[in-house]
């Protein structure tokens, strides 16, 4: 199979939807897009490489899956609809086996939220898989990390925590149940990237990022680029059931603050705005949680629910929980 029987059969037969506007996909020297009147396009890529991204057991539909949600958070992060992609493939050989189950997860997710492959280079090499992807926003709305302010409420999607429990059973660091791995397992390889969640809340938020070097590294971001600080409540912190009875308390938090992985979005929400943002949300279903507030002073706090205050770090001063 050479390079364009490979393209024709794993990327451009595969493939059963299509954006209107695309011009002109896969197969010529460029493809041609059309941008919505009125919108900025918002662009983002990732590489993923095996053995350092991804363990080298990893089933090839979940590598497909990855490769495109973790580049879709990042989306989301700006608060950007995801429409095209182009995918950069190194293989060290024409495994079609592999090829296939890659690309039925590539599209299962593209297809999930109608993005449209657009082109791509294939050539050969250690594995490695580079995806970019293009979204839109409205005019000036995209969402950046410099905009929280003091008394901004802090805020994230779901639960955290659970990607890097997976990842510590993989590694041998702890032995979990099937049933408990299962759970966890699916966060780590299957992360929903959480455009629903952006799209509702990106006109309120202002400032927002996705969890995938874990929360207080995030976080981090957004405190250092918009010059503030934070106090978190460690009791509010969500956490799934899983990982709550799986683990003592203090290792949970550990996983949910500094193990990356999760694909959650952090934003901050004018106080003001809490009570309309928090009816939208729980109105279409989307889990958020209210986990701490912005401050002035450049300083991340945690405040237990005993109010104690355990761990007072200097923005750049941490490096581990
Ligand atoms: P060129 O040599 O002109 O760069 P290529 O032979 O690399 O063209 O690619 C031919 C066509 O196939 C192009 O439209 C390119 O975007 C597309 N393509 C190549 N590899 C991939 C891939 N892995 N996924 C999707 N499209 C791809
Ligand atoms: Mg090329």
């Amino acid at each position: 199979m050479n390079e364009f029987e490979l393209i024709n059969h794993f990327f451009i037969d595969k493939q059963d939807h299509n954006r209107s506007d695309v011009v002109l996909g896969i197969g010529d020297d460029c493809a041609i897009l059309e941008i919505p009147k009125g919108h900025q396009l918002v662009l983002s890529m990732d590489t993923l490489i095996e053995g350092v991204h991804f363990p080298k057991a990893t089933q090839p539909f979940d590598v497909g899956y990855k490769a495109l949600a973790v580049n879709m958070s990042d989306l989301a992060a700006m608060g950007a609809t995801p429409a095209w992609i182009t995918l950069a493939l190194t293989l060290p050989s024409v495994d079609k086996e592999w090829l296939s189950a890659f690309s039925e997860g590539l599209f299962s997710l593209a297809r999930q939220f109608n993005v449209q492959l657009i082109g791509g280079d294939t050539t050969r090499g250690p594995l490695s898989i580079t995806i970019q992807a293009h979204g839109f926003v409205s005019m000036d709305a995209g969402v950046r990390r410099c905009g929280a302010k003091p008394g901004d409420l802090i805020y994230v999607t779901n639960t955290l925590g659970d990607a890097g429990l997976a990842l510590s059973h993989i590694k041998q660091e702890r032995i979990l149940s099937s049933d408990v791995f299962e759970a966890v397992a699916l966060k780590l390889n299957r992360p929903l990237p959480r455009i629903k969640e952006s799209v509702l809340l990106a006109k309120m938020a202002t400032s927002m990022i996705d969890v995938s070097d874990g929360l207080i590294a995030d976080l981090g971001h957004i405190l250092k680029a918009s010059q503030v600080g934070a106090v978190l409540s460690l009791a509010q912190i969500p956490l799934s059931v899983a990982l709550k009875q799986s683990v003592k308390r203090s290792d949970a938090l550990t996983f949910a603050l500094s193990a990356g992985d999760d694909y959650e979005l952090c934003f901050t929400i004018p106080k003001c705005q809490q009570q309309a943002f928090e009816g939208i949300m729980s109105a279409k279903g989307c889990m958020i949680t209210h986990i701490g507030q912005i401050t002035a002073e450049r300083a991340l706090c945690f405040i237990d629910s005993d109010k104690e205050c355990f761990a007072d770090l200097l923005l750049n001063g941490y490096t581990h929980f």
